[in-house]
């Protein structure tokens, strides 16, 4: 398979393009001062990088190609450098800038649970640093090794172990290997007419044993559950030999082991094996589309569709400016387009009374047979309405359900064109949303203030659950080049970050601790919790050989 973009988002030859969508660059213009027409800045060429010679003993290297085989073991400079952060903002600019850190000294394929448990020991004989490798994805430096490690580094990437190993059809659980993409995870299930229901964003290049590893959520979350819900159990290979828990509906066994490993960004070993919850594939799955006059009304719309007896998949309001934004990502349309779309805006404005400048873009996703699709349509419908709403029919949840995962790409033509842009998710209460979604968006324009830069914050709420839901802020501006563009891109992620702790929010609901959260998990979980995580740690490794410095124990590394 072809390696993903050492220094941005996905396949190689792949690109977001502003030019067939008009009112983009105007919009990106009027809103931060960015002229996206030209493309200023670019990346350090591969050639032109300063790749240091691996660092790998002899013996090191001839225990893991005894473990692997010599083709599974790897020095290539591409390989290492793939492997060497996730797609973090600070992981892209230091990357481009040809700023590469502390790159692996070598890349491991195993192949098997039996290669998982040969290359452990070698490397803790060895005393190596060890850090699994997914698809390489997240966004919270979960993988850079520390700066300045002295010990041999390791990556070890699961990509050969990408199989669906068994399907009970009788439970509704499956028994994958760590190592699998989503596409090809939900290619095999469903050739038996099955689906896993975890589709994030990042779906088309992170895998199962990384969603694992850091407590994903996929868009359809309000049905089938986070990874942490939909993971039954886990085979592990750690220090002290293989950890395995049973594939029980639930358990009373103490504090849960399973969900220690949730989360556990490769700090107690390497996921060999999960199984998981599966459904079979909906008859039918729509996505529809839904206006709301204001945010406060599409809120609180939400917070009652959670509280019924509705069932959606998916449940996704945008405030106002992720609504024009949406709006201004639309592909050129068409005459017929054109005049739908101002009947539509006249008609919120005369009759419903809508400030088309407040309104909030919603949809919502119904999956299952069709009667029961028709009847949470119904449901929800009506509570839509009772907030003022107004349902705009399939074609809006169509294009946003292509166009997904196309939108990762925006973040490396914005770098291109010299502005940041990044994302801050967190979770609450119901009763606290309000209040977290304004000192967050307040926090971020202060400090777009205090810098002197243009920017731009929205925000949408996705993943509801009975007692709250998740608000993921998205904020781009322009550096005003007094600075290093990174240490204002710090000041604007760190007082959005804070504003959450300090509302009695999370510090991330679906992105995970890694390096960049660090320093606010203390006051998130309080400093007996982060003792208890550290013990945990101490305990099953000792050296500090498993990917040493993510969650607790590290200071975040900085440019
Ligand atoms: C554009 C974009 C969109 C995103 N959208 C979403 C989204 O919608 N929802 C969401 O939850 N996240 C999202 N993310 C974040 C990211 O995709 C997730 O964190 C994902 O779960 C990481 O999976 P991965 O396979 O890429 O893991 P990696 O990045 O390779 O690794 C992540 C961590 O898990 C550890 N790890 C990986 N495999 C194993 C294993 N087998 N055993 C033990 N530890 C392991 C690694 O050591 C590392 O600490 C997005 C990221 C980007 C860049």
């Amino acid at each position: 398979m072809a390696q993903m973009k050492w220094w941005g988002w996905g396949d190689e030859g792949v690109a977001f393009t502003h030019e067939d969508k008009p009112a983009l660059a105007p919009f990106i213009h009027r809103h931060i001062g960015l002229d996206v027409t030209t493309s200023s800045s670019t990346h350090t060429g591969f050639e032109a990088l300063d790749l240091p010679e691996p660092t790998l003993p002899p013996a090191l290297r001839a225990d893991l190609e005894a473990a692997v085989g010599e083709q599974y073991v790897s020095a290539d400079p591409l390989d290492r450098l793939v492997r060497a952060r996730g797609k973090c903002l600070r992981d892209l600019v230091r990357h481009r800038a040809g700023d590469i850190g502390r790159i692996p000294d070598v890349v491991v394929r195993p192949g098997s649970e039996d290669d998982l448990t040969a290359i452990l020991r070698a490397a803790l004989e060895a005393d190596a640093v060890v850090i699994p490798f997914g698809g390489g994805t997240n966004i919270s430096g979960s993988l850079e090794a520390p700066d300045g490690e002295t010990r041999p580094v390791v990556s070890v990437d699961v990509a050969r172990m990408d199989r669906v190993l068994e399907i009970d059809e009788g439970s509704g659980i499956a028994r994958v290997q760590p190592g699998v993409l989503g596409p090809s995870l939900e290619a095999q299930l469903n050739a038996r007419g099955w689906t896993i229901g975890h589709f994030p964003d990042s779906f088309t290049h992170s895998t199962l044993g990384g969603w694992i590893a850091t407590r994903s959520s996929g868009m359809q979350s309000d049905k089938y559950g986070d990874i942490a819900d939909l993971t039954r159990a886990v085979r592990v290979v750690t220090p002290t030999g293989t950890l395995v828990t049973r594939p029980v509906p639930h358990t009373s066994t103490g504090p849960s082991v399973r969900e220690m490993v949730l989360g556990s960004e490769g700090r107690l070993g390497i996921i060999s094996e999960a199984t998981v919850h599966v459904h079979r594939v909906p008859e039918k799955r729509v996505i529809l589309g839904y206006l709301f006059p204001d945010w406060e009304r599409a809120l609180a719309a939400m917070h009652d569709i959670a509280a019924s007896d509705a069932a959606p998949s998916v449940t996704r309001v945008s405030d106002s400016w992720e609504t024009q934004f949406s709006f201004a990502t639309r592909k050129d349309p068409t005459p017929i387009d054109r005049a739908k779309s101002k009947a539509l805006t006249t008609y919120l404005e005369r009759r419903r009374g809508y400030d088309l400048e407040r309104m909030c873009l919603a949809f919502i996703g119904y999956e299952g047979t069709k009667d029961h699709v028709a009847r949470q349509r119904k449901l929800a419908g009506k509570i839509v309405s009772t907030h003022g709403g107004l349902g705009i029919g399939a074609s809006p949840g169509e294009l946003y359900d292509q166009k997904k995962f196309d939108t990762p790409y925006i973040r490396d033509w914005l770098l291109d064109r010299g502005a940041l842009a990044d994302v801050s998710e967190t979770s609450a209460p119901w009763t606290l949303l309000p209040v977290v979604y304004a000192n967050a968006t307040t926090a971020a324009r202060q400090a777009f203030a205090d810098l002197g830069v243009r920017g731009y914050v929205m925000c949408h709420l996705s993943h509801s659950y009975h007692a709250g839901a998740c608000l993921y802020f998205t904020f781009a501006f322009v550096p005003s080049g007094t600075r290093e563009p990174i240490e204002e891109y710090d000041v604007v992620k760190t007082a959005i970050q804070q504003s959450f702790v300090d509302s009695g929010a999370t510090l991330s609901h679906h992105h995970a601790v890694g390096t960049e959260h660090a320093q606010w998990l203390e006051q998130d979980i309080s400093a007996p919790g982060v003792a208890m995580l550290q013990a945990l740690f101490d305990g099953i490794d000792p050296g500090a050989n498993l990917n040493p410095g993510k969650i607790v124990g590290s200071h975040r590394s900085r440019v």
